[in-house]
């Protein structure tokens, strides 16, 4: 039963767990509690100087109006020239269409293209906003789980047996959140052979961390591995985590030219354009200098490092270290069922997030909350000094 102001449909949406997490911990620290945030995937460097100026140029020039709803000529074009450059792929402005953030991107291709009762499929773990957009856009979650033994990746076997006749998408999401797993190319065209058979799918591939990628091998885009399926592919990408830009809210999808069009026409009857000032800096940031992403890629690396051998210290076990993004996702398997030192009982990964946010000040999130519970995610997007700050805490707080 909904209640009085909720309609069916929210009542069966959950708020998106990092965001709820962090909205809790930033109360405990307004309220005085020194926490130390590791739920949000945001860099905490500052967005480029040179993006900055993008922004006020643009306002000091008058691009204070509306553009077109999903994105100006010019950021169209400086998308078409980011996919030409870093991943080898042809499209045109009618490719692409603009939004408000990848997360809006995402749910415009859902709700353009689900009718009821159709599927989407995904691998578990899976980023929170997967399953909750599906639902919103009147689809259908259909969760594959992914175990670790697996690396956390969707096998080709696993992803034939979900298929049924109402599957609708297959969602992919590489370098992954929360699992850090990267698809390789023989990867991607193994899953692609399933869907050979299945021609009313549509792949979403979710890029969004393609610069955060610590394998020796250059990132794939799954345009790039499977050309033969771009008539059904949808990929997905923003300036968010790349040029730590996440407020600046643009995302954008490249898709077959009618597709795109129904993704743009939702945003002409809901947010209209992403804010003009965003737009003007997200063209400085997708056509100026690179730099910024291999410096903060060196940052992540040395924070990689420092979490995971921390996280094994306190852990007293292995844990898998993330091929790309900035999330380890290490099984608590071990804790559940155990007394934290306040003498709480640790029933479940819910319990033991809760119980290391009030009794330890660290703010992290459930692996339920991505499919996958008896795991925690623990962001390094954070500052070293939090990152050292957080596994003391984390250190006095475990239970050995
Ligand atoms: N996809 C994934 C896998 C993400 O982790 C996020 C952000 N946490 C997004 C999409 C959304 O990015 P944006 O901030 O551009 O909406």
């Amino acid at each position: 039963m909904s209640d009085h102001f909720q309609s069916d449909l929210l009542a069966r949406i959950k708020p998106a767990a990092a965001l709820a997490v962090a909205a809790k911990a930033a109360q405990m620290k307004a309220d005085g509690a020194p926490v130390i945030n590791l739920a949000l995937g945001e860099p905490d460097f500052a967005t480029p100087d040179h993006v900055i100026e993008g922004a006020v140029q643009a306002m000091r020039d008058g691009q204070t109006r509306y553009t077109v709803p999903d994105g100006s000529s010019q950021l169209k074009d400086a998308v078409v020239e980011k996919f030409r450059r870093d991943n080898g792929l042809t499209f045109k402005r009618e490719n692409i269409s603009c939004a408000n953030g990848a997360k809006q991107s995402i749910y415009n291709a859902l709700l353009a293209t689900l009718n009821p009762g159709d599927e989407v499929l995904f691998g578990a773990p899976h980023w929170v906003s997967y399953a909750d957009a599906s639902i919103l856009a009147g689809g259908v979650p259909k969760v594959v789980a992914c175990p670790e033994s697996d690396h956390f990746k969707l096998m080709p076997e696993s992803l034939a047996a979900a298929i049924t006749p109402q599957t609708r998408w297959l969602i992919l999401n590489s370098p992954a959140n929360p699992s850090g797993a990267v698809y390789s190319r023989e990867e991607y065209v193994a899953l692609a052979e399933v869907l050979g058979n299945h021609p009313r799918i549509l792949v979403m591939s979710d890029e969004i961390y393609e610069h955060i990628n610590y394998l020796d091998t250059p990132f794939v885009s799954f345009g790039q591995a499977c050309p033969e399926m771009a008539d059904r592919t949808v990929i997905v990408n923003g300036v968010a985590k790349a040029y730590a830009m996440t407020g600046w809210r643009i995302g954008y999808v490249a898709a077959p030219a009618p597709l795109a069009a129904v993704i743009g026409k939702i945003q002409s009857q809901t947010t209209a354009n992403p804010c003009s000032i965003s737009q003007a800096a997200a063209i400085a940031a997708l056509t100026g200098p690179q730099d910024f992403i291999r410096e903060c890629l060196v940052a992540y690396r040395d924070r990689r490092q420092l979490m995971g051998e921390g996280l094994e210290r306190v852990l007293g076990r292995s844990v898998p270290y993330p091929d790309g993004a900035f999330y380890f996702f290490p099984s608590v398997k071990h804790l559940i069922g155990t007394n934290g030192s306040d003498g709480r009982h640790l029933s479940t990964d819910v319990d033991i997030a809760a119980y290391l946010l009030e009794h330890a000040h660290i703010a992290c999130v459930p692996g339920s909350a991505f499919g996958s519970p008896g795991h925690i995610r623990f962001s390094f997007a954070a500052s070293s000094d939090s990152i050292a700050a957080a596994l003391q805490n984390l250190g006095s707080a475990v239970p050995s």
